[in-house]
């Protein structure tokens, strides 16, 4: 959660917020929407923590039943894969607020000041943002989840660890369905909870702190350190243990804020129909974010879903037609069946790298530039130009962009 060094202003066409399991699939799905002939979208992944989400949150997960178990650290590692062989740029901050310009664009304003602006975004927050800290998974670092039976359990594992040292617990005005649990060990509690949760938490026992963020300085034999960010400035604090508490963390997710009107299912959870689309168009929502069943398996899938759908408004809003999905949708018209998703590829576009190019390719270091630019800058003729465009195209290295001024955003859904 440090700051960085330089504050950016990034463009892309999807601006993927979370990388857990959900924004993992959902980014990916974008860069890869058809191995062939599909035109490339440019992708950012925004994402403080170490990618994986709550994926990391332990060594083998059973994802949907007993014979069917995925190893997660092998998920994830296939995913991170993806992440680099489709060159899908990390931005490591955390996402504050989210606006729309008059012409429809996304604004992601970053922790840090600086911007990301997108024609579509896939919100997959999940229950809370991480920083590092399921590092210490079942070590110092616990979590209450799977009903509130566990909870006596996961506290007196956490207690245990701490000896007489602090316990913090890393919580929400939700704790307040627990609080029974936490009474029963009226020790060593501290609770950090989100600023404007502290009103109405003063009779916890313990001590109730509300602060903004908070990060593992240290960790040794004695327990963790803690930066806690807190209005005035940052403090830091010794605990033996830290217990993120899911329970509460699920019934409220975390929504970046969002600064203009959308539909909600009840309170601060966002409502999106069965293509994760939410009633602002272009803006999708994906994962525990929806608070519907906490499961990685459909996280990814609403990951593809959104990732489809985001990959679609974008590409119409940049070239005012729909990609053929019809692989994917069926109930597309037949007469679209041999389109391919290529716009045509004439002198008005310009082209642009999306990863690397190779060393010595002809197309390198032309980047912004049009057909009859690039024919006469390289010398080569304009159909082996185009050829190498649509080989760059098909290895989803580059991507060609109509003139700025011909670009629309797409109407009310
Ligand atoms: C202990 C535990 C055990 C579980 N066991 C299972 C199981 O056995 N099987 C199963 O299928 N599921 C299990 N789950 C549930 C599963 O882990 C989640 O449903 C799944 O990880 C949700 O994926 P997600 O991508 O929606 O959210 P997450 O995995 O929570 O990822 C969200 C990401 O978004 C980031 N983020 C949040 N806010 C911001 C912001 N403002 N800006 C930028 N980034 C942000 C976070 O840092 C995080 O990395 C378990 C969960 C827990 C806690």
């Amino acid at each position: 959660m440090e700051g960085p060094a330089h504050p950016l202003q990034h463009r892309c066409d999807v601006a993927i917020i979370g990388g857990g399991p959900a924004g993992l699939a959902a980014a990916i799905r974008v860069r890869f929407v058809r191995s062939h002939e599909a035109l490339p979208l440019s992708v950012a992944l925004l994402e403080p923590g170490p990618l994986g989400g709550l994926l990391r949150a332990g060594e083998r997960r059973m994802v949907s039943g007993p014979s069917h178990r995925v190893d997660t650290s092998s998920l994830l590692a296939q995913l991170i894969a993806d992440v680099e062989r489709l060159e899908i740029p990390v931005v490591p901050r955390w996402v504050r607020t989210v606006d729309r310009t008059e012409d429809g664009a996304f604004v992601l304003g970053l922790h840090d000041g600086s911007s990301v602006t997108a024609a579509s975004v896939v919100v997959a927050t999940g229950s809370r943002r991480l920083a590092g800290e399921l590092d210490w998974f079942e070590d110092g670092v616990y979590l209450t989840y799977m009903g509130i039976s566990m909870l006596p359990r996961i506290i007196e594992r956490a207690l245990a660890k701490a000896g007489d040292r602090t316990v913090a617990i890393v919580t929400n005005r939700h704790v307040l369905r627990l609080r029974r649990a936490f009474d029963l060990h009226r020790r060593n509690f501290l609770y950090l909870v989100p600023p404007d949760d502290v009103e109405g938490l003063e009779n916890m026992p313990g001590t109730v702190v509300g602060c903004d963020s908070w990060r593992i300085v240290r960790h040794d034999s004695d327990g963790f350190v803690l930066a806690l960010a807190l209005p005035g400035g940052t403090v830091e604090r010794r605990v033996g243990a830290l217990l993120l508490d899911y329970i509460s963390y699920q019934a409220q997710p975390a929504m970046p804020q969002l600064r203009f009107p959308f539909d909600t299912a009840r309170p601060g959870v966002p409502k999106v129909d069965s293509l994760l689309r939410s009633n602002v168009p272009g803006l999708f929502f994906a994962g525990d974010v929806t608070c519907r069943y906490a499961s990685v398996t459909a996280a990814m899938a609403d990951g593809i879903a959104a990732g489809f759908g985001a990959y679609a408004f974008a590409y119409e809003a940049l070239f005012g037609t729909q990609p053929s999905l019809f692989a994917y949708r069926v109930n597309e018209t037949p007469e679209r069946f041999l389109d391919t998703e290529l716009p045509r590829v004439d002198g008005g576009f310009r082209l642009e790298w999306l990863q690397k190019p190779p060393a010595g390719h002809a197309l390198a270091g032309l980047s912004g530039l049009t057909l009859d630019e690039i024919a006469s800058k390289s010398g080569l003729p304009q159909d082996q130009v185009l050829a190498l465009i649509y080989q760059g195209i098909r290895d989803r290295s580059l991507t060609v962009r109509p003139p700025v001024e011909s670009r629309k955003t797409g109407g009310e859904r």
